[in-house]
């Protein structure tokens, strides 16, 4: 039966074909060990196009989320490319934010998320003409301005946002159908799963990424990999 979640997931996959031009357009998907991830690999399958898989290391994951990469290379029968800061980078930057200058100041933590996710994801993005993000509208009032096709003007290529538009029902419904394995730190209260230190489980009727930088206002709680404006 035909519904509004079958028409988002059909919309979806035929944007994801349309988008890469019959193959033309070289393409990366962005892998951050959330379902919303998991989602984008299944339908860019579905939708036949050729796209290679990466992740973000910040050498601050959980155990469950290194443990949860590796199901989803076995699921899928792919490669998960890690991307990190190099150690030079990670020295100075513990230099600077000690232990817990990322609770202290917005600045730190920023600073800490440029270091350990911006430019790894700069060096993840190079040569390729697209990336396949997850990001929904529906997660944060930070990603209420999501569009399907973007241009990301912060790494110079395009951005596509296949399940932009998925309510959070949306997701746990694909997940089910599709008996794609989860994270299991979503069975602990996590709904948002990020580095350890900046993640924590939520509590009922929370807003869905309420446990992610949880001592920090909304309107900051982005990493810097899905803003709009320039970073500085
Ligand atoms: S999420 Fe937290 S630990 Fe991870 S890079 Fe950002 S500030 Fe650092």
């Amino acid at each position: 039966m035909s519904s509004a979640y079958h028409h988002k997931v059909k919309q979806a996959i035929n944007f994801l074909k349309e988008s890469v031009l019959g193959g033309e357009l070289k393409v990366t998907l962005a892998f951050s060990h959330q379902n919303e991830d998991a989602i984008t690999i299944s339908l860019a399958k579905k939708a036949g196009i050729s796209f290679s898989v990466f992740t973000l290391d910040t050498y601050k994951l959980f155990e469950e989320s290194l443990a949860y990469q590796k199901e989803i290379e076995k699921f899928f029968g792919i490669e998960i490319k890690p991307f990190s800061a190099n150690n030079e980078a990670i020295r100075t930057l513990e230099e600077k934010v000690g232990e817990y200058g990322i609770f202290d100041s917005v600045e730190l933590r920023k600073e800490c998320c440029r270091v350990r996710k911006l430019v790894p994801l700069k060096n993840a993005l190079s040569g390729y003409d697209a990336w396949i993000s997850g990001i929904r509208i529906a997660q944060s009032i930070t990603r209420n301005e999501t569009k399907l096709l973007e241009h990301d003007k912060i790494f110079h290529l395009l951005k596509l946002n296949p399940i932009a538009l998925f309510s959070d029902a949306d997701v746990e419904r694909y997940i089910k159908e599709n008996t794609i394995p989860s994270n299991s730190l979503y069975a602990k209260g996590f709904k948002s799963i990020g580095c350890q230190p900046c993640s924590r489980a939520i509590q009922e009727g929370e807003d869905i990424r309420a446990g992610r930088w949880w001592w920090e206002n909304p309107e900051h709680k982005e990493c810097g990999l899905h803003v709009k404006k320039e970073i500085k």
